[in-house]
């Protein structure tokens, strides 16, 4: 029996995966994995568990303890007050070095262990890649991955990315039909209380349920300035840079 893994964050699109391998294996053939990376949005790790706690799903969170620094890692630094699309092309600020590949490799790990045959489910979509602001994200990333992690694991292992050419306004539909709770979902990379409702990944959470015309269910800080933005001239200003250190630093040559 084939077992599915689902790379869980506990966010919109990867708790869309966790309903969609749900319906395609049962309940009872689906293991929630999140990865616990010291990431400063640990909120997203407690709704996961509520989440599968709510439905019946099994639940296993992996730990890497070394994860390079970044804006996500680092309480210090600030999370602009920008659209993905107001962000520079390039290297993300809210990139982590690698991420994906790394959570895909211990969930693969761990899914390698089951006696049959596997799959990982994952969530990244089609705007995740755009303007290659998430390389790790992108169909190239995982159809390398998929072929590493199946020559790795004996041909057990494979991984499903449904909605690699998906919007996220297209998963918001699709998890409406697999009736989601995106209420207790968590997107915000900020690890407040409440969505703050202006960073990155909240814009494009509000933006993906507009586009949907679907209501949005998610309880936004209202002591937020829901227009703010930090951008001039099309660049985020005013940013704390997460230290970026380079492993070569501390060696005595
Ligand atoms: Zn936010």
């Amino acid at each position: 029996m084939t077992k599915a893994f689902v790379l869980h964050s506990g966010g919109l699109d990867s708790t869309t995966a966790l309903f969609l391998a749900r319906k395609e294996h049962g309940s009872e053939n689906v293991l929630s994995v999140s990865v616990d990376y010291n990431q400063r949005h640990r909120k997203e790790i407690d709704q996961a568990n509520k989440i599968c706690e709510l439905f019946g799903i099994g639940r296993a969170v992996l730990k890497i303890e070394d994860m390079p620094i970044s804006m996500l890692t680092d309480a210090s630094a600030s999370v602009p007050n920008v659209s993905y699309a107001d962000l520079p092309e390039g290297v993300s600020p809210t990139y982590v070095p690698f991420r994906n590949g790394q959570l895909l490799s211990k969930v693969a790990a761990l899914a390698s262990m089951h006696d049959g045959p596997s799959v990982i489910y994952f969530g990244a979509h089609a705007e995740d890649a755009e303007r290659d602001a998430y390389p790790d994200c992108t169909l190239h990333f995982v159809g390398a991955m998929a072929a590493a992690i199946y020559i790795g694991t004996y041909h057990k292992v494979r991984i499903n990315a449904p909605f690699l050419s998906m919007s996220k306004a297209g998963i918001v539909t699709l998890g409406t039909d697999l009736e989601v709770p995106f209420e207790l979902t968590w997107s915000c990379y900020k690890g407040q209380d409440l969505h703050c409702g202006t960073c990155p990944t909240c814009r494009s959470r509000k933006n993906a349920f507009l586009i949907a015309d679907i209501k949005d269910p998610t309880d936004y800080d209202s002591e937020i300035d829901q227009s703010i933005t930090n951008t001039a001239f099309g660049k985020p200003s005013g940013l704390v840079e997460p230290p970026r250190k380079d492993p070569f630093d501390d060696i005595p040559f």
